[in-house]
């Protein structure tokens, strides 16, 4: 049995991430929020574009009013009006200013920006009342971004900032990563799907749905497969087809040793290497993990809904991350925390407990979920968000003190 960061070590040496020449599509500017930058994207436009305006105000010759003050201001003749968008007409000679408004272009022969806070305007005449810094309230051009310089690195995850500046860098088109595709299929003759009248003994396959949302909440895609019986011919055709169609495959159940659990026999005989095949962590002990040709990587979760979520969050979601593209952030979050209550294990497996955490006063806390902590209740996991852990040997936390926590 291996320790959890030995199973975590194997799987990250397993992985391949995409390749940024070969796996990648073309995306509208809209479609690429949420997607990963396959390359790095250059622009040939400086940021600001134009020496312009931070304030409104008055666009000056520094020279004609550096020594001016309450008592003796300087007066300038306005010799035009320079709104957003114009492009100015006129040189300013000694004595001349120009009316500006922020983000209109500097009219050349001006070298700072007088905002209008300190000045007395009478018809085509200004005084200024305080002598401004050399160069105040311009946004140089290219003092933001200098054209041709990389923008934006290959590897980061598009969201809304990176949007505004692929916008305004006029990107309409932007390579991305394709989706990593995720199959996921269900083990159990007891499983039935969400909308079937349960005869006694089914229970719904709700990892099936937890798991869809999961691997589309990473980004990827998910492609399913449904419940598959326990009938080892259907259950090796099934996991044979998911392995050709995906980059990774993901089953629940018929990994622990019962008399209906096939799948370590059927991936060895498709051709798996199978390097992990159960981890000293509770829940999720039986996790199954296997390789296949082509970097294809196939974990057998654990059915029990609560083993199957916590090894997913554990196990598949950096593996899920990683693949993706993405340069930096995909391995899991770890924080120290204050646990709200006390936090059991019998000591003997790394034990990960679903709860609930929270800032409160500044300070990190870790709140256990109501309820049975075992892994076939499935009802408690609602409203959890992280996973606090008791390494092997520590059988108590006690109410207060620090808790390592897994951020989901
Ligand atoms: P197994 O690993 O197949 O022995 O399943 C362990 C437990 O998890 C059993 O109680 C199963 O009924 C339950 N289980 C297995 N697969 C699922 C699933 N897809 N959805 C919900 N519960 C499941
Ligand atoms: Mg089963």
């Amino acid at each position: 049995m291996l320790q959890v960061n030995e199973a975590e070590a194997i799987i990250y040496s397993l992985l391949q991430p995409l390749d940024s020449q070969l796996d990648t599509e073309t995306v509208d500017l809209l479609g690429a929020a949420g997607r990963i930058l396959a390359k790095p994207i250059t622009s040939h436009l400086d940021f600001p574009h134009w020496d312009n305006s931070a304030m409104d105000g008055y666009a000056v010759r520094y020279e004609d009013v550096k020594n001016c003050n309450p008592e003796n201001p300087a007066v300038l003749s306005i010799i035009e009006e320079i709104p957003a968008g114009y492009q100015p007409e006129r040189t300013l000679a000694p004595g001349e200013t120009a009316r500006i408004f922020t983000g209109a272009v500097v009219p050349a022969g001006a070298d700072t920006i007088v905002m209008q806070e300190v000045t007395q305007c009478e018809e085509n005449r200004v005084s200024i009342i305080k002598a401004p810094k050399l160069g105040e309230f311009i946004r140089k051009k290219a003092s933001y971004y200098q054209a041709g310089n990389e923008l934006l690195p290959a590897g980061i995850v598009i969201n809304a900032p990176e949007i505004a500046v692929l916008a305004a860098a006029q990107c309409q088109k932007l390579c991305v990563y394709r989706k990593v595709k995720v199959a996921i299929l269900s083990t159990g003759d007891e499983l039935v799907t969400v909308d079937k009248t349960l005869q006694p003994g089914q229970i719904v396959d709700s990892n099936n749905y937890a798991l869809i949302a999961l691997v589309q909440q990473l980004g990827a895609e998910a492609i399913s497969y449904g419940i598959v019986p326990d009938k080892e011919e259907v259950l090796k055709e099934t996991i044979e087809k998911a392995i050709k169609g995906a980059d990774i495959v993901i089953s629940s159940g018929g990994v622990s040793v019962g008399e209906y659990d096939y799948v370590e026999k059927i991936l060895e005989s498709l051709g798996g290497k199978l390097h992990i095949r159960s981890v000293a962590m509770k829940p999720g002990k039986p996790l199954t993990v296997a390789a296949f040709p082509n970097s294809k990587l196939y974990y057998g979760l654990p059915g029990n809904p609560a083993s199957a979520l916590v090894t997913f969050w554990r196990f598949v979601q950096p593996a899920i991350k990683k693949l993706s593209g993405l340069k930096d952030g995909w391995q899991p979050a770890f924080i120290k925390a204050k646990a709200s209550n006390e936090l059991r294990s019998d000591g003997k497996r790394e034990t990960y407990i679903w709860g609930k955490l929270k800032l409160k006063d500044g300070e990190y806390e870790f709140e256990i979920a109501g309820g049975n902590q075992v892994s076939g209740n499935l009802i408690n996991l609602a409203q959890t968000n992280a996973l606090a852990i008791l390494p092997e040997g520590t059988k108590q936390i006690s109410q207060g003190q620090a808790v390592k926590v897994f951020v989901a």
